[in-house]
């Protein structure tokens, strides 16, 4: 290839032009010349470059699954399901958000690989927007769960980080940074599988700014979180430390693209329903809403809407990048009783493989399961105080057991009492 540039080659000819774009050599462009009288510009020269960069990067992304090995939302939900207990409207609004979080990296995937391009050169498709998630709902009823089991399912690099953490630090650069230092350490410093991730932030209500009344003294620290989590949401380079990661001694920082991470943030929100309250009660005066649509006034928390977050304390624009709102149900006694016997590793089909491995055949009194259910809701634990319940019940046994060469073991209420009641159980109470 020789490189010929406008007006310093008197062999070349004036009206020679790129052979992709069609720009003269007269337009001052540097033309290359290849074979048979081909050219190409520099434009098109660097147009080029960036496609191949794009689509290696994009190759080097590649998720785990085609486009037709995606599950459809309904699949996943039913794979859900073998985990987590109840919270149906949570796990379709999620299964959408992430079937079309996954789509849309598929189809950018395959769009870069294709090459399509419109005539201006950009990628011709329609950009579909990031759809990172919120879901609000009490302490301990599955939103990790959920988050944690969806990124089983995609085998996708997942991390938990939680906000307060962020708040408490103060360094708002370094601490939205740890966030990808973490997701790093999952993907084994492989940048290109961090950037297609789940990260899961937990207590995103903490970081919220206390009471709409200005009067308050503002918490200028959450304020400044949240802005510096908008950012990372909202999809930016990141230069991140890689915090000890052996395969990158000598490096300094790893740049973390977060257009493709999916964020999934989670908070318990405490008094928002007061928020609801409110604006329902606004919005029903005068219009006849009640008599048409009646509220169910014990659980407000299904009407969540952005505009009660932002009244809650975060800032529009954070609201504004997570855009897929759902909230988790409080666990009732029947969901903590399914919560011990039903999902796919159900403490109490934990307990039962632990035993069988010593030759021991396990079986719990249902009584003994309701009682559990009793101790977790009369000690405000929730579901999970329903591990430490059991294993306070279960603790004896287990020690002593494996010795003794039984080959069944019977829990009955009676034990489960005694055990109980022989245990400080004061350190599990929740105060308040
Ligand atoms: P959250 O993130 O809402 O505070 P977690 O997902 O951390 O709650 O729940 C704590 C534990 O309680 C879980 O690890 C799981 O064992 C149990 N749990 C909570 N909710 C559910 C549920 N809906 N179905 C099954 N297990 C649950």
């Amino acid at each position: 290839m020789t490189h010929r540039k406008n007006g310093n080659n008197n062999h070349t000819d004036p009206m020679e032009h790129c052979s992709f774009c069609g720009a003269a050599r007269n337009d001052a462009k540097t033309l290359f010349s290849g074979a048979d009288g081909a050219h190409i510009c520099t434009d098109c020269l660097e147009r080029g470059h960036q496609m191949l960069a794009e689509m290696q990067r994009t190759e080097r992304a590649r998720l785990p699954f085609s486009r037709e090995e995606l599950w459809k939302p309904a699949r996943m939900k039913a794979f859900l399901d073998d985990y987590v207990i109840g919270q149906d409207e949570a796990k379709r609004y999620l299964c959408v958000a992430v079937y079309n979080h996954y789509k849309r990296l598929l189809h950018k995937a395959e769009q870069t690989r294709k090459g399509h391009r419109d005539e201006a050169g950009g990628l011709n498709e329609v950009e579909i927007d990031k759809s990172n998630i919120v879901l609000v709902g009490p302490t301990g009823t599955g939103k990790t769960l959920m988050a944690r089991t969806i990124a089983k399912l995609l085998q996708v690099p997942f991390t938990i980080v939680d906000a307060t953490v962020l708040t408490e630090a103060g360094y708002v650069g370094e601490d939205v940074e740890s966030i990808l230092s973490r997701l790093l350490q999952v993907a084994d410093y492989d940048v290109a599988q961090a950037e297609r991730g789940i990260v899961f932030i937990d207590e995103i209500d903490k970081i919220a700014r206390k009471g709409d009344n200005p009067s308050i003294t503002r918490d200028v620290s959450g304020e400044g979180v949240q802005q510096a989590l908008l950012k990372l949401l909202e999809g930016t380079t990141v230069n991140v430390p890689p915090q000890g990661g052996r395969k990158h001694p000598d490096q300094k920082f790893i740049q973390v693209d977060t257009r493709n991470i999916l964020f999934i943030c989670g908070g318990a929100f405490d008094g928002i329903e007061r928020k609801i309250a409110q604006r329902l009660n606004t919005r029903a005066v005068g219009f006849g809403q009640q008599e048409r649509n009646p509220i169910d006034r014990r659980n407000l928390m299904q009407y969540v809407t952005p505009q009660d977050l932002k009244s809650f304390g975060l800032i529009p624009e954070l609201v504004g990048r997570l855009p897929v709102l759902t909230f988790m149900r409080p666990l009732d006694r029947d969901a903590l009783r399914s919560i011990l016997t039903e999902p796919r590793n159900a403490i109490v089909k934990q307990y039962k493989s632990l035993f069988r491995m010593d030759g021991i055949d396990l079986t719990f009194d249902d009584a003994v399961l309701d009682y559990v259910v009793d101790k977790a809701v009369e000690f405000r634990l929730g579901a999970r105080g329903l591990r430490s319940i059991c294993e306070t019940i279960m603790m004896d046994a287990m020690y002593d057991l494996p010795s003794q060469g039984c080959d069944r073991f019977v829990v009955t209420l009676d034990y489960a009492q005694k055990k109980i009641g022989a245990a400080n159980f004061s350190g599990l109470k929740r105060v308040g």
